[in-house]
């Protein structure tokens, strides 16, 4: 369902919660992200996606860890270890096209994102521009 143009959504990212990093799903990064992450974590590029990167043809993800019911590695005690240059969708979400254009998608989020539904209103505006940034990010992803 297409959304109103004059309502808005709720949404304020809470303290402490990661849920968004332990949900079943793939980390994607554009190129930015991988050269940023690798810097932060001061490894070569190429060293740093031999460890952590599998890539497609179009597309770039973080690897899962082995074993493990981790869904990213970046995921730490403290949070997420790369937090300054985290990937663009980690940054961006709940704000992904397929969440701001659908609102029972969004609802359906909220059911494990805490943070959706509270906070200050967001009109829906400035929600599809930063959805619209995903899709400009993600071009493969969106097409
Ligand atoms: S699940 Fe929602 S509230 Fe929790 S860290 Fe992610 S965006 Fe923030
Ligand atoms: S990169 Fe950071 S923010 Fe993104 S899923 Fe991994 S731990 Fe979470």
């Amino acid at each position: 369902m297409a959304p109103d143009p004059n309502s808005g959504l709720r949404f304020q990212c809470q303290t402490g919660c990661r849920k968004c990093c332990e949900v079943s799903g793939y980390v994607y990064l554009t190129e930015n992200d991988v050269s940023e992450a690798a810097r932060f974590l001061k490894l070569e590029q190429t060293d740093f996606e031999a460890q952590y990167i599998y890539r497609t043809r179009n597309m770039r993800r973080v690897r899962k860890p082995r074993g493990k019911s981790k869904q990213c590695p970046f995921l730490n005690e403290g949070g997420c270890g790369i937090h300054p240059v985290k990937p663009v969708q980690c940054r961006l979400f709940p704000f992904w096209p397929e969440l701001v254009e659908d609102r029972k998608a969004w609802a359906k989020t909220g059911s494990w994102c805490p943070g959706i539904g509270q906070g200050s209103l967001i009109q829906i505006g400035t929600a599809m521009e930063l959805a619209n940034e995903m899709r400009e990010k993600y071009p493969d992803a969106y097409e």
